[in-house]
């Protein structure tokens, strides 16, 4: 092989991703500290390293150091191979689009995303229309650039998860369009019902040594990451330095433990990723769905099981004494495991959780494939409300207003979460069959065991696999939705017996 043409090709993508690195930080820090007055000299700031990055991404010395390499592909190292493979489908989605896209699309964004803002605010999605009609344009024009496999959506999708297509998707969704209504409805029909409104006044610096107590049991390394505040909780940063935030509401103690156990799932693959060489397949993660099946498999399959719990009650009571005096074990846990209606994605539990996404497939699909029109999308989203959750949505803003992502173009990103939930449970399947003392560990707090089985069977290998051949090798299955369907039974039917 071309051992310059590959050193020179990876301090290229090595100076690309310390960019990326830096607004990336850039902005958590807005997030989480900017003060006010500041931000025009942050938009400023972002604006500049942005086209940097731009620059260095689609630096054409990138393009010939790539064609020299493909050139002797068969005599490429696997490494390499995987490494020159991801860097020609990034470098590929960048330069082939017309020079002044990046702009045009990043000012339609902050436009669109004030406007879907006041929308929302007012509930009335006429306001939002024109506006999402540009974004599909743009996706368009996007797909025109860069190719796609039947439909521009399956760049949507493909963009998020590598080698996906929206039929793919469909295939997967299908059994749970069948399968989890009727769940939902069994789980409704129970006499047994999670308590409402039991929490109330947890000071919120106990609440954050607590679940700073739960991150570091998980093994996330302090020393390579901090967990601040933020209005919405997220994860950013690569493994060498992670930011994470979580919020604090003193009647919700909740949701920021398990907003927190879920960002340190994401975390946590983040830290497990190898370092270098930084910004290839070797050291990147594998795309969207799989982030999603780290930060779901530790908070819900580990952290909300009876056992995990089993060990963390105690320490809860221990540390919020009076506030849990008057509940019951049992009340406790409904609520860390509570089902319910509800119109928001974001405040719904595992189950109604995909209904959500299957919903948002669809329009997208039907909006890309032309079958549906932006002006009848309220009409259109209340009435899958009501197909598949059994409710209304009682305006545009608990409706078809909800999530800021269309706001920003970001269609195909929605099934990543579903996705996400399958390989999480598959993984939790094959974790039991490695680990049959699972349920012991847990209940001794003892997490070590499940993070070195998630960095051997899925971490090590970034993204040097296509998304379904790393499922196969580490859960042992081929991706599909029968294992999550098993698992929300095993865990909601007896509970709501
Ligand atoms: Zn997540």
């Amino acid at each position: 092989m071309d051992h310059s043409a590959y050193a020179e090709l990876l301090d290229l993508l090595e100076k690309a991703a310390r960019l990326g690195e830096v607004q990336s930080l850039l902005h958590w820090d807005e997030q989480v500290n900017l003060p006010p007055d500041s931000r025009d000299a942050r938009a400023a700031q972002s604006a500049t390293v942005s086209d940097l990055l731009h620059r260095a991404s689609t630096d054409p010395k990138i393009g010939s150091l790539l064609n020299r390499l493909e050139a002797e592909r068969d005599s490429l190292p696997a490494e390499a191979r995987a490494v020159v493979r991801e860097a020609r489908r990034d470098y590929d989605l960048l330069v082939r689009l017309p020079d002044d896209f990046a702009a045009r699309k990043a000012r339609l964004d902050s436009r669109a995303f004030h406007a879907w803002a006041e929308a929302r605010e007012a509930s009335d999605f006429a306001r939002f229309a024109p506006w999402l009609e540009q974004q599909l344009e743009m996706a368009r024009e996007q797909a025109s650039h860069c190719g796609y496999s039947e439909n521009p959506y399956d760049l949507m999708i493909d963009l998020h998860d590598p080698g996906m297509t929206a039929a793919a998707v469909e295939t997967l969704f299908t059994p749970l369009r069948r399968e989890l209504p009727e769940l939902l409805e069994r789980i409704l029909a129970s006499p047994v019902r999670p308590p409402e409104g039991i929490f109330r006044g947890f000071p919120v610096d106990r609440q954050r040594s607590f679940l700073e107590g739960v991150v570091t049991r998980m093994g996330f390394d302090y020393r390579r990451g901090r967990i601040d505040v933020s209005l919405h909780p997220f994860c950013s940063g690569r493994g060498t330095d992670i930011r994470m935030t979580t919020r604090f509401h003193p009647d919700n103690p909740l949701d920021s433990l398990f907003s927190s156990i879920h960002e340190t799932g994401h975390g946590l693959y983040e830290q497990g990723l190898p370092a270098e060489p930084a910004g290839t397949a070797l050291t990147i993660n594998a795309g969207m769905a799989v982030h999603e099946s780290q930060s779901r498999l530790w908070e819900n399959q580990i952290c909300r099981s009876r056992p995990a719990w089993a060990f963390f009650e105690p320490r809860f009571r221990e540390a919020f004494p009076e506030q849990l005096a008057r509940i019951s074990s049992e009340d406790l846990y409904l609520a860390i495991n509570a089902v319910s209606r509800n119109p928001i994605r974001v405040d719904a539990d595992e189950v109604t959780y995909n209904l959500h996404i299957i919903l948002r497939f669809d329009l997208e699909r039907r909006l890309f494939a032309g079958k549906l029109a932006v002006r009848d999308l309220p009409e259109a989203w209340n009435e899958s409300t009501r197909a598949l959750l059994g409710m209304t949505p009682k305006n545009d803003a608990e409706g078809v207003l909800q999530d800021v992502h269309w706001s920003g173009g970001a269609f195909g990103y929605f099934p990543s979460y579903c996705l996400g939930n399958m390989i999480a449970a598959q993984l939790h399947l094959a974790l039991r069959e490695s680990l049959p003392n699972l349920d012991a560990l847990l209940r001794e707090g003892e997490f070590a065991p499940v993070l070195a089985w998630l960095r051997e069977r899925v971490h090590r290998h970034a993204r040097t696999l296509p998304l379904p051949e790393l499922v196969r090798q580490a859960s042992g299955r081929d991706l599909g939705p029968q294992a999550l369907i098993d698992y929300l039974r095993d865990r909601y039917l007896p509970l709501y017996s």
